[in-house]
């Protein structure tokens, strides 16, 4: 084999407003010399921000690389069925609340893509529901205490929660529910609060944010406090009583569906998610919320509450997280040696610790923790020796 068995990554930083100006400085001794919030580390080959790869000391985009040679880099099965590396691999370290958001199934971006494009938006402009043809389902592990919202309640809960706030100007918005608890009846609701206006979306918050703020003891009424300080006079602030809210312990992942709605709270983990930038945005947020597109793209069902954590399949001390897509794979290995064989390309990343990637060749590479490599598909078979906690990422 010609080409290296590993690639040294060097992983671009998007500063959205919303990121942490000291996790990653914390937890991987990353500077951050100007202060800026350090919302994203991107792991992977989108135009966005593409990933660097050095070879013979030479720095090059990955995707460059992955265009040199698609089959040893990504494998033939993944060039037949992908268009080119099929996932996007994160570290998220959010200060402030991520807006609520829903992602559309593959066959609902596919039509709404079409849709946009035959309307004439041009590939960037704002009004763009679609970005691209693509679902992204995605998967959070946990690396700090990191807060969420994944989910509906149940009916019921959802109804208990608005009556015990007695909300008066949603009264009769809560009756009509009351009497239809079903898919429709809760779309219909979640309709509602989504297009509240005026006078009586003021008298609707205030309402609940009374409540809430003599309710801090509970978990579900501080987030509300805590949310309306950053996003105050948000049709986004009745969504922890819509929502599951959890909080994830450093280790625990969970897996957003398409059409479900979710949200990001505070804290650091690792994201993975299929390449695509399809957002539908719920609250929270500055942007206009297109409430027609959004709810056509939810279901208005209950998400059980032991669905909202995903729990790994162990093989041994690893730890493989299932998901229902082909376009990631996610595991995680503790210390140990371990003999793998690529089935993809495919990104580790050293959370805690150094890792040695040892091929027959020679070759070697190590990590630091916060360091990820490039693995090519004709890689093959190599070994991997972590003092800590590994994450590795690939694809079926
Ligand atoms: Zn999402």
């Amino acid at each position: 084999m010609t080409q290296p068995a590993f690639y040294l990554m060097s992983n671009p930083i998007q500063h959205y407003e919303w990121g942490s100006r000291d996790a990653l400085t914390r937890l991987f001794g990353m500077p951050n010399p100007d202060a800026q919030p350090q919302a994203e580390l991107w792991m992977g080959a989108h135009p966005n921000g593409c990933s660097e790869v050095h070879e013979a000391g030479q720095p090059q985009l990955l995707s460059s690389l992955i265009a040199r040679d698609p089959v040893a880099m990504l494998g033939q099965a993944t060039v037949e069925r992908f268009a080119g590396l099929p996932f996007l691999f994160k570290v998220l370290a959010a200060e402030k609340a991520l807006s609520i958001q829903v992602h559309p199934s593959k066959a609902q971006a596919q039509e709404g893509y079409q849709r946009d494009n035959a309307a004439g938006l041009a590939a960037n402009a704002p009004h763009r529901n679609y970005r691209d043809d693509n679902h992204k389902p995605e998967l959070v592990f946990a690396l700090t205490p990191y807060q969420a919202m994944n989910g509906f309640r149940a009916n019921a809960d959802i109804l208990a929660l608005f009556e015990r706030a007695a909300i008066a100007p949603l009264a009769d918005a809560l009756a009509t529910f009351r009497a239809e608890q079903s898919e429709a009846g809760l779309s219909h609701f979640f309709r509602t609060l989504l297009t509240l206006e005026g006078a009586q979306k003021q008298n609707a918050l205030d309402a609940l944010l009374t409540y809430a703020a003599a309710h801090q003891d509970e978990e579900t009424f501080a987030l509300i406090c805590h949310l309306s300080s950053q996003y105050p006079g948000d049709v986004g602030l009745f969504a922890p009583l819509l929502l599951h809210v959890i909080t994830l312990q450093p280790g625990q992942s969970m897996y957003l569906d398409a059409c479900t709605p979710h949200a990001y709270i505070r804290g650091t983990g690792l994201e993975i998610m299929a390449n695509s930038d399809n957002v539908l945005r719920a609250g929270l947020t500055p942007k206009h919320i297109n409430v027609d597109e959004l709810l056509a793209c939810t279901r208005c069902v209950a998400k059980p509450d032991d669905q909202i954590l995903l729990a790994p399949q162990l093989e041994g001390q690893i730890q493989h997280y299932p998901v229902p897509v082909p376009d990631f794979t996610f595991s995680v290995y503790p210390a140990g040696r371990y003999p793998l064989t690529t089935h993809s390309a495919e990104i580790l990343f050293a959370i805690d610790a150094p890792a040695t990637l040892s091929h027959q060749s020679g070759e070697q590479l190590t990590l630091q923790p916060g360091q990820s490599a490039f693995v090519p598909a004709a890689t093959g078979a190599f070994t991997i020796e972590t003092q800590g906690t590994l994450a590795r990422a690939g694809n079926r």
